[in-house]
């Protein structure tokens, strides 16, 4: 089987192997890592390879908290106003529906300090924002944007396509939840960036966030000492019981990384897969669609619809026979969506892309 679920996702089947084989006992500990104490050596050690093996991952310089925090990337639109608005306001460009919800969040604490700078609403976010119809405060405290809408279907490759809405002074702060570790980026050119581990990283509950140490301390008192980004980074992310087992999950799969090369290795494999997808789209003369602005196709997250509407059930019935799981689209866009995470295989595509040829056959 094949599992195109956008998330939470499929995890790397050797990552799933080793897990199996450690459970009960990991590495003659005597228990499992779901069961030994967060504040023990084991853990902690554990915890210590999990951060070393992602600062090394993704090139993450020291003067960068990494956090491994709850509540998913949904509470981070809210807690990171919360850390770095500083009593100032905040640019947000919105290109789809989670950075929608990101603005939303943001204002229904922090009302019109959260300023939505830009939107992509008008092309029914098929396209990221025009930077000349942006409204740019250089006095931001912060830019808010979506690197990859899981939704929508809409990646951003290179900084240089949000135009001048990268200014020096102005810390970018990214919504990576479904396209973190896809690729290298450089980190430097953030102020912070967060995820939800279910696609890319790991299984649901654990919520990684790395933020440069200048933008930290100046959170409201107002709020729990566990939200306080500097409390957390005081306190290796324990100021209570952290998500042990998905965080020690999450560091297989950093290692599972590293073993096949790190990030340049992946992005090939990530490419060579979405291409064979659009290809195989935007060669079928019409039946299968996406509509995405090319520049910016999500290598992840591939929505597309069938010519005809009514073969939508069918398409659906046939694939899931043919163990191609999870294809429905999301309710806002309809049709299908293939999520093709770094767990997916070349094959899995190849498998999902002789199906779609063959239903065309069929059925075209
Ligand atoms: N941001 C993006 C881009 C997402 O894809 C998702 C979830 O799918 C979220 C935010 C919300 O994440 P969570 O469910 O971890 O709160």
């Amino acid at each position: 089987h094949w599992n195109f679920a956008a998330g939470p996702a499929t995890i790397p089947l050797a990552v799933l192997e080793q897990v199996r084989e450690e459970l009960p006992d990991w590495h003659g500990a005597g228990c499992g890592v779901m069961e030994m104490s967060h504040r023990g050596k084991i853990y902690t050690g554990i915890y210590e390879q999990v951060v070393a093996d992602l600062r090394k991952l993704m090139d993450i310089p020291e003067d960068y908290a990494i956090l491994f925090l709850q509540g998913g990337a949904t509470l981070q639109f809210s807690q990171i106003p919360m850390n770095i608005l500083d009593g100032g306001s905040a640019d947000y460009l919105t290109t789809g529906a989670w950075s929608e919800k990101a603005v939303k969040a943001g204002q229904r604490l922090y009302g019109d300090a959260i300023r939505e700078a830009g939107t992509s609403a008008a092309s029914a976010f098929t396209r990221l924002v025009d930077p000349a119809t942006m409204t740019l405060n250089p006095k931001a405290k912060y830019l808010h944007f979506c690197s990859n809408e899981t939704i929508g279907g809409v990646e951003v490759f290179d900084l240089k396509q949000l135009g001048g809405a990268v200014q020096k002074d102005v810390p970018l702060v990214a919504d990576m939840s479904s396209n973190i570790l896809s690729r290298p980026i450089n980190v430097r050119d953030y102020g912070l960036i967060y995820a939800g581990a279910q696609k890319n990283i790991g299984p649901a509950g654990v919520t990684l966030v790395i933020v440069r140490k200048d933008l930290l301390g100046k959170a409201s008192k107002a709020i729990p000492a566990l939200m306080d980004y500097a409390e957390q980074e005081k306190n290796t992310s324990m100021l209570n019981t952290p998500p042990t087992f998905g965080i020690y999950m999450s560091g297989l799969v950093f290692q599972w990384l590293l073993k096949q090369g790190g990030l340049p290795a992946i992005a090939k494999i990530n490419e060579a897969k979405a291409e064979l997808l659009y290809k195989t789209i935007d060669g079928s003369g019409g039946f299968y669609t996406n509509n995405i602005a090319t520049d910016c196709r999500s290598q992840m997250n591939v929505p597309f619809t069938l010519k005809d509407k009514a073969l939508d059930p069918i398409f659906l019935e046939e694939s899931d026979k043919a163990g191609l799981l999870a294809l429905k689209g999301h309710k806002l866009v309809g049709g299908m969506r293939a999520s093709i995470y770094n767990a997916m295989p070349l094959a899995g595509v190849q498998a999902l892309v002789a199906f779609m040829n063959d239903f065309m056959r069929r059925h075209g």
